[in-house]
């Protein structure tokens, strides 16, 4: 049986050199085989498209990015380019990824960076200096545009180094995040860092997965201590999430004129600077009917006729479940609604705008109840 590939340094969390050595060689060969073809790989030595792409992929699946990360670069194919574009533009190539905080945290800091005629900074410590960059997107920047011998420890690798060398201690835990950076920063070889951090991700996310990881045909399962000892279905071991928040919101789908009624969200918080039908939260002491009315007002408007409960759409965020109660409902004066955070619209002029996923699922599950709806008169 293989030995543990601690055993010679395991009281100190040290990897013995040759172990280390091993491993190295081996991921690598791995990966020059199987890597994937990305187009951000393509422009490895671009900070900025690397950038771009590793904001992309927090939260987000590879196959997902691929489209967005491609319309997005073809629009801005520099740092200067996105510096110079209008927020409201930019969003739109966002629109449908979610997490809307990083998209203005990417336009925040391209503009920054070019007032101070500066260029995209080649450190951990500068690149954490910007808005919306953490640790692991700097280290993955770093490492991958700039050649800096930094781990880049996220989910996925965190994982495959629980794995392998058994650290029985939880993940999100302060000790055993200190493990894996440990280990992580024995393993980086000097040459080469940036293909070594993606070999861990993609080998965390095409052979030693969450689920069912396919250890015969990892190239590390010699080396790998769950897998020698039969304890992979048990690692890592990981502290429950954040419990996820039920909320409950009525939404108007107001209509005057054959238009829609939209409200832009605040900069900052969730869906940042997106369009949406007006909607509010359902507490224990008010009744949807009741919150209606006050949306209506609130946008400067009264409710004509009985609204119709059009759709029921439920919408799940990282820590947050929503069931939205869509009505939709005619309402008088369209021109008392004239402040710039609201705006009305048509089907046509909506697809336009940039809007969040859930609201464009409330408009399509509304559809038929928008289309049956008196006509109203501005
Ligand atoms: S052998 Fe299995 S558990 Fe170990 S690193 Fe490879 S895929 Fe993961």
């Amino acid at each position: 049986m293989s030995r543990s590939p601690l055993a010679s340094g395991h009281r100190e969390g040290l990897i013995p050199p040759a172990v280390r050595r091993a491993i190295r060689r081996k991921l690598l060969r791995w990966y020059d085989r199987n890597k994937r073809d990305l187009p951000w790989r393509r422009r490895a030595a671009d900070p900025y498209a690397q950038w771009v792409a590793e904001i992309m992929l927090q939260q987000t699946r590879v196959e997902t990015v691929i489209g967005y990360y491609e319309r997005f670069i073809r629009s801005y194919p520099t740092l200067a380019a996105l510096a110079r574009a209008r927020h409201g533009e930019v969003l739109k190539y966002w629109e449908g990824l979610g997490y809307y905080r990083r998209i203005l945290h990417l336009h925040q800091a391209a503009r920054a960076l070019c007032e101070q005629n500066a260029v995209v900074p080649d450190t951990v410590e500068g690149l954490c200096r910007l808005p919306g960059i953490g640790e692991y997107t700097a280290a993955a920047i770093a490492s991958i545009a700039f050649g800096r011998r930094e781990p880049a420890v996220d989910g996925n690798v965190a994982r495959v180094l629980a794995r392998l060398f058994g650290v029985a201690l939880d993940i999100r835990s302060p000790e055993g995040k200190r493990r894996l950076r440990s280990l992580a920063e024995q393993l980086i070889p000097r040459s080469r860092p940036g293909d070594f951090n993606q070999a861990w991700m993609d080998l965390g996310s095409s052979i030693c997965t969450p689920k069912a990881p396919a250890c015969h045909e990892c190239p590390l399962n010699t080396n790998c201590e769950a897998f020698v000892a039969r304890t992979v279905d048990h690692l890592p071991l990981r502290s429950s999430l954040k419990k996820v928040k039920q909320v409950r919101a009525v939404v108007g789908v107001f209509l005057n004129g054959g238009r829609m009624l939209l409200r832009r969200r605040p900069t900052g918080g969730l869906w940042s600077g997106l369009w949406e039908f007006p909607n509010a939260e359902v507490t224990d002491s008010c009744q949807e009917a009741d919150l209606l009315q006050e949306l209506a007002l609130d946008c400067g408007m009264s409710l004509r006729d009985e609204p119709t409960q059009a759709a029921l759409v439920e919408h799940r965020l990282t820590h947050r479940h929503i069931t939205f109660f869509v009505y939709v409902a005619s309402v008088g004066n369209r021109r008392s609604s004239t402040k710039p955070t609201f705006r009305w619209v048509t089907k046509q002029s909506m697809a336009r705008l940039s809007i969040s996923t859930a609201h464009r699922r409330i408009h399509s599950a509304a559809k038929s109840a928008i289309e049956n709806a008196k006509p109203g008169h501005g």
